[in-house]
């Protein structure tokens, strides 16, 4: 599930991290309106990867946090976890269960944060509240690419602070033996939360597709991390300047 303001990013994302126009992918998109602004929006996915192949639903929630009055607007978004929860609850405990069952329950929410740089909005802190209880949140700092460095650190600090101060159960990566993955799993930790770039635009370099955003002073390849992300020849050169 993904859930944030309109106009974060999210269905770009989406299409960046499964590679794919996920608009164009959905087989039975599903528009419930629970009687607010708020829409739940299922897309099912098929991602196929070296001879395994996984079904999994996407979820969108357009319309969060659009209104005047955001009152209760997390409501549709809790109601539509609680529910899927009691589907999957009632064809666990059927007499005739199915082999083939299909799990229904909505595993992991991507909390889009807003690029403010001051950390969370009272709507945040409200809706993760209503959420860690029943999905594992984890925070994503959406348009990642409005910070320098040094204000990205101190943004997820402020995040992470925030969190703690109002009592928020953010997703914990478990704990692992494995020395190699142990290392990867740490990473991941101290990465919390994370912050990602999206694209859409398509391009190809050294023979293979790349998604790529382009600003005026060059060209940033969205899914390589930190300096590696820059390829373009910036329109001013600012290697000389200080920090
Ligand atoms: P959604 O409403 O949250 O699904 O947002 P969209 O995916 O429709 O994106 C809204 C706008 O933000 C579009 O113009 C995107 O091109 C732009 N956008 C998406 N991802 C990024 C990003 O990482 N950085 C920047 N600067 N713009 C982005």
């Amino acid at each position: 599930m993904v859930v944030g303001r309109s106009g974060l990013g999210k269905s770009t994302f989406i299409n960046t991290l499964f590679l794919a126009e996920i608009n164009n992918l959905s087989e039975r998109p599903q528009a419930n309106s629970y009687g607010s602004t708020v829409c739940i929006e299922e897309k099912l996915v098929r991602l196929v990867e070296n001879s395994v192949t996984l079904n999994l639903t996407l979820v969108d929630t357009p319309g969060f946090g659009d209104a005047v009055n955001n009152t209760k607007c997390w409501e549709p978004i809790v109601n539509y976890i609680e529910s899927k929860f009691f589907e999957q609850f009632c064809e666990e405990t059927r007499m005739d269960r199915n082999a083939k069952q299909i799990d229904k329950c909505v595993h992991l929410c991507l909390y889009f944060i807003e690029p403010s740089g001051h950390g969370l909005k009272p709507l945040d802190i409200e809706l993760m509240h209503q959420l860690h209880g029943r999905v594992n949140v984890v925070p994503v700092i959406a348009k990642a690419d409005c910070f320098t460095r040094d204000e990205l650190r101190r943004f997820k600090n402020q995040i992470m602070r925030d969190a703690e101060a109002h009592d928020i159960k953010l997703y914990k990566f478990p704990e692992i033996e494995e020395s190699l993955d142990k290392a990867l799993a740490e990473k991941l930790k101290k990465t919390l939360p994370f912050a990602v770039v999206g694209s859409n635009y398509i391009c190809e370099k050294d023979g293979r597709k790349i998604r790529f955003r382009e600003y005026p002073w060059g060209t940033v390849e969205v899914e390589k991390s930190g300096a590696q992300r820059f390829f373009g020849a910036p329109r001013h050169d600012y290697s000389q300047k200080s920090d």
